[in-house]
């Protein structure tokens, strides 16, 4: 265990350094195909594939002996998490304004493939972040992508969420080979509009490299937690919720930010024994502390403080916020999302969502009626800017 007192410098995980050497990785695939996955999952997973996608057989094979317990616990959270982008998903929108009919017009993505973590762990609750929102979305074709098991199949319970979505195929590869896959394609593998999902080091590092063909969702690298807790806090709580964040590895900053000496000194007794890189800071006031949170800008933010919902407003950077007595971990699988920004990308976006699925098409039409004072707007600027057809084509409907 490592306990440092004060808070992370800089984060723990950089992708730049890995970026020439999973570079490639990319290239390789690109030249070579389903033949370099191949052996990219010898070489990495240590695991003989014969064929890249799952077959129909293979996956009755690997469904074997899923717990019953555990597919109605997958029903039950894909049936929240469904009527929850149901509900959330934005409708199509119009307006009269200065007598011409604006608009935004919704549609689904065409194709997306979804990276499922599985190297250490196998994440199928990942698959319900992602999955359900992209059905929702009505996302024409969903490929589902997650690193082999010992006997080479993909975790059973990521195939029972497969079927649940409609995925049309999983491919059992991991890491950065996947990514290059789904974004260039290979004889098995199908090229996406999209890749979204978190993932080690070299999975964030080839959706940065490969951005330039393919839409990617952000940077979903190893999970962190900051806590802020006040002398209300149970020590308790707060270091399983620091000891539950950190079974995901050692990479994975947990910080506890607090204004009590005494609870410190309490969760730093409870965790000496745990896994885990910890930072724990005491600091004079609340304020202090949301201002250091909000610098770190983290995945998971988590509030151990009395009437937590009156500062929410304060929050400006957090992928997910915890409060009250809801832990980090029920949101892992209960949502609306885990799938969240790490090494700061929570200053620029949030959780994944139905609208990572969608596009806003955006739509003018009917301008006949239109204001005199906004076309002539609309004229100058054309002729500002140097375009006269533009200019022209504008008014011209008009005289
Ligand atoms: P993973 O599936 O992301 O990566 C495993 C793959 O990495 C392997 O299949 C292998 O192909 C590749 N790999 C391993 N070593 C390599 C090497 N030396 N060179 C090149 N490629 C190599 O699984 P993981 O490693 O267990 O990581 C999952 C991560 O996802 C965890 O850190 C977890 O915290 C994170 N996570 C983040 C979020 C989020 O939203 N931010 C959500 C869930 C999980």
């Amino acid at each position: 265990m490592t306990v440092v007192h004060g808070i992370p410098k800089q984060s723990q995980y950089d992708v730049s350094s890995v970026l020439s050497y999973v570079r490639q990785i990319v290239d390789d695939v690109r030249r070579r195909g389903d033949t370099a996955l191949i052996e990219y999952t010898k070489k990495f997973d240590g695991v003989d594939i014969d064929s890249v996608e799952l077959g129909s057989d293979a996956k009755i094979k690997c469904l074997e002996g899923l717990d019953n317990e555990v597919k109605n616990a997958i029903d039950t959270v894909y049936e929240l998490l469904t009527k929850f982008y149901e509900e959330f998903k934005p409708r199509d929108f119009q307006v009269e304004l200065g007598g011409v009919k604006l608009g935004i017009m919704w549609k689904p993505i065409g194709s997306v493939g979804i990276y499922v973590p599985g190297g250490r762990k196998p994440y199928p609750s990942t698959l319900l972040m992602a999955g359900v929102p992209a059905q929702v979305a009505k996302v024409h074709r969903i490929y589902v992508a997650s690193p082999p098991n010992k006997i080479g199949c993909v975790d059973p319970a990521i195939i029972y969420v497969s079927q649940l979505i409609n995925a049309q195929s999983i491919y059992r590869v991991g890491g950065a080979q996947i990514i290059a896959a789904m974004a260039y394609g290979t004889e098995t593998v199908k090229k996406v509009d999209k890749i979204v999902g978190p993932g080690n080091i070299y999975v964030q590092a080839a959706k940065i490299i490969v951005r330039d063909v393919v839409g990617i969702d952000g940077v979903e690298g190893p999970t962190e937690l900051v806590i802020i807790a006040d002398e209300s806090a149970d020590p308790n709580q707060v270091a399983l919720d620091m000891m539950a964040q950190s079974e995901h590895g050692l990479e994975s900053p947990i910080v506890l930010i607090t204004t009590s000496q005494k609870l410190a000194l309490a969760v730093e007794n409870l965790i000496k024994d745990s896994k885990g890189t910890f930072y724990i800071h005491v600091v004079e006031s609340l304020e202090e502390a949301l201002a250091i949170a909000n610098e770190l800008a983290p995945e998971h933010l988590s509030l151990h403080i009395n009437e937590a919902y009156k500062v929410l407003s304060s929050i400006d950077n957090a992928g997910a916020i915890s409060a009250g007595t809801s832990p980090p971990a029920l949101i892992d699988y209960i949502g609306p999302n885990h799938i969240l920004p790490t090494n700061r990308w929570s200053r620029v976006r949030g959780a994944l969502t139905v609208y990572d699925f969608l596009k806003p098409i955006a739509i003018l039409f009917d301008d006949k009626n239109i204001d005199k004072k906004i076309l002539r707007a609309a004229e100058t600027l054309a002729r500002y800017e140097g375009f006269d057809f533009h200019a022209k084509s504008i008014v011209m409907r008009h005289v």
